[in-house]
């Protein structure tokens, strides 16, 4: 297999070999831990080297991600604090989804790099890197950092363990590559700490947040083949802050005869956001295009205007067709 710094395009190389101005890296809607990992880790490394970086998305960091180290340095923007000569974004495959930063930030000389590892990626980049094989952007960008002969320090490698420590569901699914592992190791070796990192992750919970969780999956229905697992949350079920450190939808995939899972999030008035989880039956990404979202295979999102029945019937609906059974 190819060392992953081989892969880095020659133009994305040469843009990056010297500090030329003013640098945006630019987050999305909604940060993940692929997201947040990628761009700090990579933010940090540039910072390191003496380039002039801001860090910045239309929403916060959110709770679970704040021991990120640099986390501190990402701002939340409503509009662009001005024009930049290079915007970096990662793991975003439409740029609609930086809120209208992107356009902010972008004039007419700016060169845009977009690092993405979605098969959906518009390529609305200067230079567009897009690797559908790699199993999260961190992947790129630790492959991107060598090259550029930068340093991975403890707080990198933290940054980019955590990247695909949360892309692979803690390197559980398809995605989990020898690739993967062998970077992942490797960032151990250059001091990331993976219990650290997991701690972080998935043991903070407060009490009444397992009380909660413990309510909520009561709530995880199952279709009568038991084909399909979900759960159609009403507006004001969960606190935000909840909804973004519990991954309940890994739940509904966690039941054995489940082929997809998915959660129903009604967000405002007629107004549901779906998370569509699969395993590798039915690409959960072409369900979600059918509705204006997208993703991957496995890992797909959309957001449907309608009631919160509605929308449920009609996603099933269409999952049934997909999996080729007649609807419920
Ligand atoms: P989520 O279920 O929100 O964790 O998203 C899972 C995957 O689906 C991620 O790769 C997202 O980029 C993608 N995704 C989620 N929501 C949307 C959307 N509204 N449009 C396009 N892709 C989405
Ligand atoms: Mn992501
Ligand atoms: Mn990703």
């Amino acid at each position: 297999m190819p060392e992953p710094e081989l892969s880095v395009p020659a133009d994305l190389r040469a843009l990056l070999t010297r500090p030329t101005g003013d640098v945006l890296l630019l987050g999305h809607a909604h940060p993940d831990g692929d997201q947040l990992g990628s761009l700090l880790g990579l933010g940090l490394a540039l910072g390191a080297a003496g380039w002039p970086v801001t860090l910045a998305g239309p929403d916060p960091v959110p709770e679970p991600l704040r021991f990120l180290p640099g986390s501190a340095l990402f701002q939340q923007w409503r509009t662009p604090s001005g024009r930049f000569d290079l915007v970096i974004v990662c793991d975003c495959p439409d740029p609609r989804r930086t809120g209208g930063l992107l356009e902010g930030a972008r004039g007419p000389t700016t060169r845009v790099v977009n690092i993405d590892h979605h098969p959906d990626n518009s390529r609305y980049g200067t230079v567009n890197w897009i690797d559908v094989s790699a199993s999260a952007a961190g992947e790129m960008v630790y492959g991107l950092i060598l090259v550029l002969g930068l340093k991975i320090t403890p707080q990198v490698a933290t940054n980019l363990f955590t990247a695909i420590h949360t892309d692979t569901g803690s390197f559980r699914y398809a995605n989990a590559s020898a690739k993967a592992f062998r970077i992942a190791a490797e960032l151990v070796v250059r001091g990331a700490d993976p219990a650290h990192i997991a701690t972080q992750l998935y043991e903070t919970r407060r009490p009444e947040s397992l009380a909660l969780l413990g309510r909520l999956l009561q709530q995880i229905q199952i279709s009568a083949d038991g084909l399909v697992a979900w759960l159609a949350l009403p507006a004001g079920s969960a606190p935000e802050a909840f909804l973004q450190a519990e991954d309940l939808v890994s739940y509904a995939r966690s039941v054995g005869s489940a082929k997809v899972g998915l959660v129903l999030r009604e967000v405002e008035q007629r107004r549901v956001k779906v998370s569509l989880r699969g395993k590798g039956e039915v690409p959960v990404n072409a369900i979600a295009a059918r509705f204006g979202g997208g993703g991957h295979a496995n890992a797909a999102g959309c957001t449907v205007e309608g009631s919160l029945d509605e929308v449920t019937a009609r996603v099933l609906g269409a999952i049934a067709e997909a999996l080729g059974r007649p609807a419920r």
